[in-house]
């Protein structure tokens, strides 16, 4: 009751005051020809994060540390170029359908789908142009208590190879408790395969620093998804017990990342889809990350059932942002989804949508600090 009563009044002081949340927008540069903007999202407690509709990326997360010192966590740039030239998918929206398709190839319904490849044999990350490269038309949908920001984007029928116009909207939600919320939603007019996810970079030590290899890392999984030398999914399920993909309690990431041990050399580091324990609902964090350093901690909190661990293994310190180079391991992803591959492995959880019926997910990435 109390509760209600504060968000009653928090609601009509903010209304009678004007003191609702909105978003600042300033000009970031030209796509095709085409004026791209840079959205501000802000809260009371010092939360700052910005988004560009160049492909839906998060271009910086400010947030406070241990002493109230703010620093941006994420890898990202100061204006468009720079995400039109990268193939590291800095902050964006993937889409159709995040990480691997085995060849680029896939059945659904009997008929075969193939999608242009772009990483080795196999496609990344929704083919050649994903949805990191597309214009996507934003909306400042803030509400009283709120600063949010609507991204829309039409895939046409065919894009990329997949069946079906996908409508797809993402609402980035900057909360008072420096939880930022990505809700994605999509229909479709055929079956098709999706798998949307974010593709931020996280440092918390802040962006451009040292490595995340003494960042400590919890992940609220019992199994994994092992990979092929083309990264691709072997199909098995495996228990991360006694092996380094064991992150159950919290673990120094770089403390066994140069093990001897199979997967690590496959994917020069963790590069992994680690399936989440169940339920997998909004109600409790699925991964934790802690920089010791800086005192600042991320929880992530997802109802998708599973999480591709990435440390950066590919970053070489050829791209230049915010901070400065972006080295080898200097980041981290965690990127909530649907298992790689799927679409060829019917054990895995389907990823197919039919007409008819709504896709919605919803991740949180909320910062906190510890003493
Ligand atoms: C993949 C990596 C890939 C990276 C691209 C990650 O999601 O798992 O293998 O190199 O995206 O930046």
């Amino acid at each position: 009751m109390k509760q209600t009563v504060i968000t009653l009044a928090a609601l009509s002081a903010a209304l009678c005051f004007g003191a609702a949340p909105k978003i600042d927008q300033r000009p970031f540069g030209t796509a095709d020809g085409v004026p791209i903007t840079l959205y501000t999202l802000k809260n009371k407690a010092g939360m700052e994060v910005t988004i560009t509709n160049y492909g839906g990326a998060i271009t910086s997360i400010k947030v406070p540390d241990r002493n109230k010192q703010v620093g941006n966590v994420v890898l990202g740039f100061e204006s468009v170029e720079p995400y039109q030239a990268t193939t590291s998918y800095f902050g964006a929206l993937i889409g159709r359908y995040g990480n691997r398709i085995g060849k680029g190839k896939f059945q659904l319904d009997g008929k075969v789908y193939q999608i242009p490849v772009n990483d080795g044999a196999n496609s990344l990350h929704g083919g050649t142009i994903g949805y990191n490269k597309r214009i996507w038309e934003a909306k400042d949908a803030s509400t009283p208590l709120a600063a949010a920001l609507e991204l829309h984007y039409l895939s046409p029928d065919g894009e990329m190879g997949f069946p079906g116009n996908l409508d797809v909207t993402v609402l980035y939600t900057l909360d008072n408790r420096n939880g930022l919320r990505i809700e994605y939603n999509a229909t479709t007019d055929k079956a098709t395969v999706l798998n949307l996810t974010n593709h931020s970079y996280f440092n918390l030590a802040s962006a451009g620093s040292e490595t995340v290899l003494k960042h400590k890392l919890t992940l609220r999984a019992d199994h994994y998804t092992p990979v092929d030398g083309g990264l691709i999914p072997t199909g098995a399920v495996l228990a991360v017990e006694g092996t380094p993909f064991d992150f159950r309690r919290a673990t120094e990431i770089g403390s066994r990342i140069e093990d001897n041990n199979e997967q690590l050399k496959l994917g020069k580091g963790y590069d992994h889809n680690f399936v989440l324990n169940a339920p997998h609902s909004l109600e409790h964090w699925a991964v934790r990350v802690e920089d010791p350093k800086s005192g600042r901690v991320m929880e992530v909190y997802t109802d998708q059932p599973a999480v591709q661990f990435y440390t950066g293994n590919f970053l070489d310190g050829s791209a230049h942002g915010a901070g400065g180079a972006f080295n080898f391991r200097s980041a981290l992803c965690l990127e909530t989804q649907h298992y790689p591959d799927s679409p060829n492995h019917p054990n895995f959880p389907s990823s197919v949508l039919r007409p008819g019926r709504k896709y919605h997910s919803v991740t949180i990435y909320r910062f906190k600090t510890e003493m």
